[in-house]
């Protein structure tokens, strides 16, 4: 399923996507008003939603309504870097040296926005794209081994680490230059995990005014999400709700000759294979 969380009027709701129109989830279960409050309800939450969708009756058009951030609530954000072979060697702070270890850190949970949400540079002179598969846990997950690791993934959606590259090299942990208000695009939608059986297969684009600046594919992942998830879960518990962001592939713009950093009134639109796009503009 692709449940997604969506404004209609004055109402936000949870829905379902259906080819081009939405099952209105939230007015058969007015309880539910957003995909957290789907995964937090479980098992029988999720079964009433399959059950609803195969009946097949749509309120509303996909064009009519606004998507939202499909989460109403997320405890961490937690995103790896340096984890695409490529984005290695472009990387001037790795020097083309992979990480021994995941290099893990936060994107603060106030900098997620919605799927076409504008981005707001702030203060940032050198304002980046990452396009990058993003999931979100089902269940808490604590000393998981890699094996059993994707049982803790609820869905994917997809995920654009915006960064400013000035403010990230501040200081050893990029958290601050990656976590300015509105830096943390996610949507449209989550796709539930029986639709990707296999999350280490899916092509990943990014496109800045239409051209296109990222083509890579999940498989290059050098800590595959297995690993990632067994890794943090090592130290700490990921809750229910948690959201990931498992790395991008090469062409940043930071990294391109002249640099290829986005400005004012510049669209960026991310895309991973399954799932669909979403697409931000620069104000
Ligand atoms: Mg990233």
């Amino acid at each position: 399923m692709k449940l997604l969380r969506y404004r209609n009027v004055d109402a936000v709701k949870a829905g379902a996507l259906l080819g081009d129109r939405i099952v209105d989830i939230t007015r058969h279960m007015p309880e539910i008003t957003s995909v957290t409050d789907i995964i937090e309800g479980g098992k029988s939450v999720l079964e009433e939603v399959a059950r609803l969708v195969e009946k097949g009756a749509t309120d509303v058009a996909l064009d009519q309504v606004e998507l939202l951030n499909p989460f109403s609530h997320t405890g961490k954000y937690l995103a790896i870097g340096l984890n695409y072979k490529a984005h290695v060697d472009e990387s001037r702070t790795a020097a083309g040296k992979p990480p021994e270890y995941q290099y893990w850190f936060n994107k603060q949970t106030s900098c997620i926005s919605g799927p076409y949400d504008p981005i707001d540079p702030g203060v940032t002179e050198q304002l980046d794209y990452e396009v990058e598969l993003g999931l979100v846990i089902g269940k808490a997950a604590k000393g998981v081994a890699a094996a059993d690791a994707l049982d803790y993934v609820f869905g994917y959606f997809v995920a654009n680490d915006v960064s400013a590259r000035d403010w990230q090299s501040h200081a050893p942990s990029f958290t601050v230059g990656k976590s300015f208000d509105t830096f943390g695009p996610v949507g449209p939608w989550v796709v539930t995990v029986d639709e990707i059986p296999d999350p280490q297969s899916l092509d990943l684009k990014c496109w800045v005014n239409g051209e296109l600046r990222q083509s890579s594919n999940t498989k290059k992942m050098i800590f595959p999400i297995k690993e990632q998830i067994e890794y943090l879960s090592t130290a700490m518990t990921l809750e229910t709700g948690d959201i990931l962001a498992t790395g991008t592939p090469s062409g940043v713009g930071m990294a391109m000759e002249p640099t290829g950093l986005m400005k004012s009134g510049d669209v960026v639109k991310c895309e991973v294979e399954r799932i669909g796009a979403i697409e931000s503009k620069v104000l």
